[in-house]
């Protein structure tokens, strides 16, 4: 029986891990399905303190998991399937098909790109549909592309694609973008980056192969549509948490985020935690995930020791 389970291995994960294991807990992580999470998709990080000249997003993510397993966290490489409590209060947790029995557990599975919904969106994934730029960006040379959306995430991916991309349109549903000023300024100033306002995508199109080549648009403020051609597309219009797997012994809010009680990481679930972007749908900062899992790891610590 581990004295903690910690799901997920982004900031918030990694962060509970260094603080358990430093408080002799022996912390099993199970990584999830994206392990190092949101920010092995990402390039610079600027806003993490400590690191003034910034830092790649995968190179933190590759120090905290150092930091983590040199105070004895352990790792093992699974996606949870389910969770369960058991009669003793203890949980069980599937994961790739081994089963994991542990007294308490911190959720930490962050966020998923959201999808637009369109018909023929999945099929595209790896066919000139993604929301990766970091991951996807270089296969695209000299070629017109586009992103979907208007926060930081959009601009960010906008910027570093056009590194490569001959133009980079920039799609957005209403006439101002909801990134921070810093960004916004740099993404509009930028010669490659053309931003059509006002505009949905309402279906993608496909050439002979099933390759992406062009985009349908739809004008909100005229209902115009038109045809813009582009080699890929890069969706960046926000996430949806990584909640499905912890059935009810959580309460999820409308969008499927994980309630912790009032000012705690704690859940209606007594031993059972949460942290990060799978209970934050407000402030989803790489530094606010890490202060979460920093506070779990500490809850969990004083459940554990008020229950044995
Ligand atoms: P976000 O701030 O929620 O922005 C999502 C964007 O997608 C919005 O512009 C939204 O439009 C648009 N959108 C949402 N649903 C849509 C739909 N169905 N169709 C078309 N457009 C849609 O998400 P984010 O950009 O991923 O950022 C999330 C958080 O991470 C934010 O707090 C952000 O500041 C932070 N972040 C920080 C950095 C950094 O500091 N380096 C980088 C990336 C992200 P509306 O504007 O009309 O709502």
């Amino acid at each position: 029986m581990e004295n903690v389970i910690i799901i997920g291995t982004g900031c918030a994960g990694y962060t509970a891990a260094i603080y358990t294991a430093r408080a002799q807990l022996n912390p099993l992580m199970l990584t999830g399905t994206q392990p190092g999470g949101q920010l092995t998709t990402t390039t610079e990080v600027e806003n993490f303190p400590g690191y003034p000249d910034g830092i790649m997003g995968p190179d933190l993510m590759l120090k905290m998991q150092a930091q983590a397993e040199k105070f004895g966290a352990r790792t093992v490489w699974a996606g949870v399937d389910a969770m369960a409590r058991q009669a003793d209060g203890s949980f069980l947790i599937t994961a790739g098909g081994d089963e994991f029995a542990a007294k308490t557990v911190i959720v930490a599975t962050g966020a998923a790109p959201r999808h637009l919904g369109l018909p023929n969106e999945q099929a595209l994934v790896g066919h000139g549909l993604t929301s990766c730029a970091t991951c996807d960006g270089a296969f695209y040379r000299n070629v017109p592309v586009c992103v979907i959306g208007g926060g930081d995430s959009a601009c960010e991916e906008a910027v570093f694609l056009t590194r490569f991309a001959s133009t980079v349109y920039l799609i957005h549903r209403r006439d101002t973008l909801r990134a921070s000023k810093i960004m916004a300024g740099r993404t509009l100033a930028h010669p490659k980056i053309v931003p059509l306002w006002n505009s949905t995508v309402s279906a993608y199109l496909t050439d002979e192969q099933g390759e992406m080549r062009a985009v349908k648009l739809t004008n909100l403020v005229d209902g115009t549509v038109s045809e813009v051609a582009v080699s890929c597309v890069f969706v960046a219009i926000g996430h949806v948490p990584n909640s499905s797997f912890v059935g009810d012994l959580v309460d999820k809010d409308e969008n499927g985020y994980l309630v912790q009680q009032p000012g705690r990481t704690a859940t209606k679930t007594p031993g059972l935690f949460a942290a990060g972007d799978v209970a934050d749908h407000f402030y989803r900062q790489a530094i606010t995930a890490a202060g979460q899992g920093c506070a779990a790891a500490l809850e969990a610590e004083r459940y554990l020791s008020t229950h044995e």
